[in-house]
């Protein structure tokens, strides 16, 4: 039984990096833990040049990113293409 929850998992992960997954989409905030304790979290938002990932911790951090850290997805603005 549990070799089949395995590989269910796995499928479903393989569907959220295609799709994107709930973090990309902004579904799910990221939790950030640092040594077991929770130490704030983080999202992604799509400015307007380009995708960037705000860090909330003690202070808010932006990064600018191309892939989702999460799920590996490229992020792409909307109307690129
Ligand atoms: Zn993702």
């Amino acid at each position: 039984m549990k070799e089949i929850e395995k590989a269910f998992e796995a499928l479903e992960e393989k569907t959220e990096r295609d799709q994107g997954c709930k973090y990309c989409t902004r579904e799910k905030d990221i939790q950030i833990k640092f040594e077991g304790e929770e130490a704030g979290r983080a999202w992604m938002h799509n400015c307007s040049d380009g995708y960037g990932l705000f860090l909330e911790g003690e202070v808010i951090t932006y990064i600018d990113i191309k892939y989702c850290p999460m799920c590996g997805k490229k992020l792409q603005e909307v109307d690129a293409e």
